[in-house]
């Protein structure tokens, strides 16, 4: 496909945690909202509405110094299982555009949508340049908007979308549209966007590289443009070339549809702080068998197993665990996690949120080259571990629970929606 007829449109959604709380408590609208941690407490602000950001609060700004900027900003508890169950939400309404979605966050994805066709503009529009001048709106942006009616009309929330010849001019264009905007950065205008803007503008200039080209009189992507490619190479090396492709608005990477989950993990919030060991072992057998589930349902395996603990105070400890062999049963991934679990400090402290999550993913072969059934290999990862960290080290634990799906169900002391926790998105 000829390169220049490329349709490419970043998605992303507009200060999401904080616009899903404003949607479910329309009370807090046109009021600063900040979702993260209480400003009494050490934790960071995860997302701050627009309103809040007109204090200059921003994600990852202590919530203590949030609250000094604004003090009647309403604070509110960061809820990841609703989050990321909106995001599954939004990934499928994407998917009714184009198969070809690189998912770069929880509310962040390229889509390719050269070729598709044009949402009621009839069988013989397509996303193509050959409708020519004089041609009814443009087809990305025809269906950019589409996309962001769909957005709004079933999740009730605000989408920015750009549309251009390629990711990095359409990531550009989102930005340039936020809020709530939709902005297309078309082949002509490109240099006429481009040069303008500050130098950090491009991907891959951060604090350093700004520096050096301002020691060089190059604060802007014109004057990037201009600057002899000889020159750059002097100063920045191997990123010159990079550089100067980008500040003429040259970027030939394409959409890595399909990128692979880099994690499968579920996590639970309780509804009331729990130290009742019998629950939280309960829920970390559930959990284990929902993201066991999680990896066949994609036909994969993962190797390192992640426990997630968040205590009452909102501090969060993790602990990581490699197995010797990659794994998508229920069983292996609680010996692993229960092992974790039994090794934290602290365990008689209520426990606010336990998460359970596996990477290091693979595909699943088609057979078990090792034969047997999943005790075998659950046996198998457990002489794995207890090869590893000494004799003894895993014991069968509660696997009577992870075996029996209705039985370890964590119903009780569980929270709103822990069935419905869904997988951690490809990033
Ligand atoms: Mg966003």
């Amino acid at each position: 496909m000829e390169r220049l007829a490329r349709i490419i449109a970043h998605v992303d959604m507009d200060a999401f945690y904080a616009a899903i709380e404003v949607r479910d408590h329309p009370r807090y609208r046109g009021f600063p909202v900040v979702v993260g941690a209480p400003p009494s407490a050490r934790g960071v602000v995860a997302a701050a509405s627009y309103e809040a950001r007109r204090y200059g609060i921003r994600s990852a700004m202590p919530s203590r110094e949030a609250r000094a900027r604004c003090p009647q900003a309403i604070f509110l508890p960061v809820d990841m299982e609703k989050y990321r169950a909106v995001s599954a939400q939004l990934f499928e309404i994407l998917e009714t555009f184009t198969p070809r979605i690189e998912p770069l966050s929880i509310d962040e994805a390229f889509l390719d949508l050269t070729g598709c066709p044009v949402p009621g503009g009839g069988a013989r529009q397509e996303a193509s340049r050959a409708d020519g001048p004089g041609a009814a709106e443009d087809p990305g942006l025809a269906i950019g908007r589409a996309i962001k009616a769909r957005i709004r009309a079933a999740l009730d929330l605000p989408a920015s979308i750009g549309v251009a010849p390629n990711k990095f001019l359409a990531k550009l264009a989102s930005e340039l549209a936020k809020p709530d905007g939709l902005r297309r950065i078309g082949p002509e205008e490109v240099q006429e966007v481009l040069d303008p803007l500050p130098v950090t503008f491009l991907w891959g200039v951060g604090e350093e590289t700004r520096r050096r080209l301002g020691s060089m009189g190059i604060t802007t992507i014109g004057a990037l443009r201009r600057a002899p490619t000889s020159v750059l190479r002097a100063s920045l090396g191997f990123a010159a070339e990079h550089l100067a492709a980008l500040s003429r608005g040259i970027d030939d990477r394409p959409v890595e549809a399909g990128a692979r989950a880099k994690s499968v993990g579920r996590e639970v919030t309780f509804a009331h702080d729990t130290r009742d060991p019998e629950i939280l072992r309960r829920t970390l057998a559930s959990l284990a068998e929902e993201v066991a589930r999680g990896l066949r349902g994609q036909g994969l395996r993962g190797q390192t197993v992640t426990l997630k603990v968040r205590y009452g105070d909102f501090r969060t400890v993790t602990r990581r665990a490699t197995l010797d062999a990659p794994t998508d049963t229920g069983q292996d991934l609680y010996r692993a996690a229960e092992w974790m679990w039994s090794r934290i400090p602290e365990r008689g402290r209520a426990i606010r949120l336990l998460g359970v999550s596996a990477s290091r993913l693979g595909r699943s072969a088609q057979l078990d080259l090792f034969g047997g059934g999943r005790r075998d290999r659950a046996d198998r990862v457990m002489d794995a571990i207890n090869t590893r960290f000494g004799d003894g080290a895993v014991r069968p634990g509660r696997l009577a629970d992870a075996e029996d799906p209705d039985r370890s169900h964590p119903a009780a002391g569980v929270g709103q929606g822990a069935g419905s926790a869904s997988a951690v998105r490809r990033r």
